[in-house]
């Protein structure tokens, strides 16, 4: 089944002995969504929205066609789903959309100590300059988040900015409690999905957060698209903040702009066609394997990973102490070895993975570290291959302990 799944992504045919753990940071693309690319490229080629001539209209069509499917990927409408660029984007695009409109002197925006910088520093920008407060869900004790934290100050909060799943322990946060608490509360709540949406089925009725992020490239799709879901309930109080072509109707001649509808009003200008293609295909990929395929595949390997890790000496696995539910995201610290020094050595032999603060400073701080090695798999890894970087790893540590 793995060599099938591995034979549909042609950079493996460029690279066929590389080991690649970096599947967090963005995933290699199928064929299918190559061609889609390429396609529209050497078939379709023109604007969207705009032309009036046949091609014009079948690349629009395309366009839509593609909106509706990553649409139904999250269980959500066309209508509710903005293009972007990536997940910082569309976070960006709430925070000055939306929450910075609203915010007040003394308000309390709601977050946690595991999110990636780009569900973090805007917030704790827009709190600086509005004297408002921003305040991080902690770990517990165990090493796992203090979702009663968040419990308790949620009467108080305007906003609430929470990640799936952690891009530094892999740990998958139950939300079902505090979505619901939440909501009985209006509270707004934004859901960064970057690291879930290529592992686990998103469903915004079945978890109706009001804002949804999630990038193109690390679900088997193109860069420069990312998907911003906003619940209809909430489109009138978004504010466009990119200004430009087709997101009005038209100026009148008193200089009024009238505003086109939800979605186009959030999209200035030439999107990005040929990677929105793109990225419905990549949809299609995972929906040809489909979720219960791709879970139980993922689920083999991370186990198997757990096991091997957690029998190496000299070697802490960073994240909850106790089992919990969780992706194959493995952050790792070695005591008297600098991440980067391994990953230099893990990469002589093939083996790609991340060193550093995994753009998560706070999480990897909260853990007590300044910087950690990060392996992260997808559909297209192999038990092999993890034998393969346990047994360099091992070796490398060895090296640089001497
Ligand atoms: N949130 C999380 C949890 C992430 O892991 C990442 C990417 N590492 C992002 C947001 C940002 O994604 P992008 O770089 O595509 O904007």
């Amino acid at each position: 089944m793995i060599k099938r799944i591995k034979s549909q992504f042609p950079i493996f045919k460029s690279h066929p002995k590389l080991i690649y753990f970096d599947s967090a940071a963005t995933t290699f693309k199928p064929e299918s969504v190559i061609r889609a690319i390429t396609n529209y490229y050497e078939n379709l080629g023109a604007n969207v929205h705009r032309g009036v001539y046949s091609l014009a209209e079948q690349t629009t069509l395309a366009f839509e066609k593609a909106r509706e499917k990553i649409a139904s990927f999250i269980n959500a409408s066309p209508e509710e789903i903005i293009f972007v660029r990536n997940t910082s984007e569309a976070i960006n695009l709430v925070a000055l959309g939306f929450l910075q409109k609203r915010l007040k002197k003394g308000d309390l925006i709601l977050s946690t100590i595991l999110e990636h910088h780009s569900n973090y520093l805007s917030y704790l920008q827009l709190a600086k300059e509005r004297n408002a407060s921003f305040i991080c869900a902690p770990l517990k004790k165990d090493g796992r988040l203090d979702i009663d934290f968040l419990k308790e100050h949620l009467k108080e909060a305007c906003f609430l900015a929470i990640t799936k799943v952690s891009n530094l322990t892999g740990e998958i946060l139950a939300l079902e409690e505090i979505v619901q608490k939440a909501q009985k509360l209006s509270l707004p709540i934004l859901l960064d999905a970057a690291q879930a949406a290529a592992h686990l089925p998103l469903d915004v009725k079945k978890l109706p957060v009001d804002f949804l992020a999630f990038s193109g490239h690390k679900v088997y799709g193109p860069t420069g698209i990312g998907v911003l879901y906003v619940k209809k309930e909430r489109q009138k109080e978004l504010f466009p903040i990119f200004f430009g072509g087709e997101m009005v109707i038209t100026v009148k001649k008193n200089h009024q702009p009238v505003f086109n509808q939800p979605p186009y009003r959030f999209e200035a200008g030439t999107p990005a066609i040929a990677e929105t293609i793109g990225l419905a295909e990549a949809i299609r990929f995972i929906e040809k394997l489909g979720w219960p395929t791709i879970i139980e595949h993922e689920k083999k390997l991370c186990e198997y990973m757990l096991t091997k890790l957690l029998s190496l000496e000299g070697v802490q696995l960073i994240g909850p102490k106790t089992p919990v539910s969780r992706l194959a995201i493995f952050s790792l610290a070695i005591p008297g070895v600098h991440p980067h020094d391994l990953a230099q050595l893990l990469d002589e032999k093939g083996i790609a993975v991340r060193a550093g603060q995994v753009c998560a400073a706070p999480a990897v701080h909260a853990f007590g570290q300044e910087a950690i090695l990060r392996a992260s798999l997808a559909v297209y890894n192999q038990k092999s291959e993890i034998d393969k970087f346990i047994t360099v790893l091992k070796e490398a540590i060895s090296f640089l302990k001497r």
